[in-house]
C-alpha cells in the first residue's frame, strides 16, 4: 500500500512481529510505538474473556517497564496479512488518556496516514479533566 509521512520502519516493525509471532488464537495482533527518545517498542495482545489487553496497551506498558514513558507514534497490525488496524474504542480513549499528542497510524482510502489520536474521538471525554478532588494547579 502506497503511505504518506508515515513511520514505515514501525509499520514494518508491527508487520513483523503480527507475522511471526502471533500464532493461534491468543496473540492475533501486534502493536509498535516509537517513543520519544526513538526506540521502537513492540508487543501483541493477550486474548481472554475476560477483556484481555489489546496489543497497543501491551505496548504501553512494555515501554514503561523498558524506560520509555512517553510514546509519540503507535500501530496495530493484524495476524493472517490483514495490515494495519484502527484502535478499538478502549484503546482510543487509554491512549488519549495516556499520550495527549500521540499520533496513530491509520489505514485510508489514500493509505495509510498517521493521526492525531484526538481526531479519533469527537467530543472526547479527558478523564483529568474530571478528577475534582485533585490540587488545583493555582
Ligand atoms: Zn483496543
Amino acid at each position: 500500500m502506497h503511505t504518506h509521512d508515515v513511520d514505515q520502519e514501525l509499520v514494518d516493525a508491527a508487520t513483523e512481529v503480527a507475522r511471526t509471532r502471533c500464532q493461534g488464537d491468543r496473540h492475533t495482533m501486534a502493536a509498535a510505538a516509537r517513543a520519544a527518545d526513538g526506540r521502537i517498542v513492540t508487543g501483541v495482545n493477550a486474548y481472554h474473556f475476560t477483556g484481555g489487553p489489546c496489543a497497543e496497551l501491551v505496548v504501553v506498558g512494555s515501554a514503561a517497564a523498558q524506560g520509555a514513558h512517553d510514546l509519540e507514534t503507535i500501530v496495530a497490525v493484524g495476524d493472517r496479512d490483514r495490515g494495519v488496524v484502527p484502535p478499538c474504542g478502549r484503546c482510543r480513549q487509554a491512549l488519549l488518556d495516556y499520550f495527549p499528542a500521540l499520533q496513530i497510524v491509520v489505514a485510508t482510502p489514500d493509505g495509510l496516514r498517521a493521526v492525531p489520536v484526538g481526531d479519533l474521538l469527537p467530543h472526547t471525554y479527558v478523564w483529568a479533566d474530571h478528577q475534582l478532588d485533585a490540587p488545583s494547579p493555582s
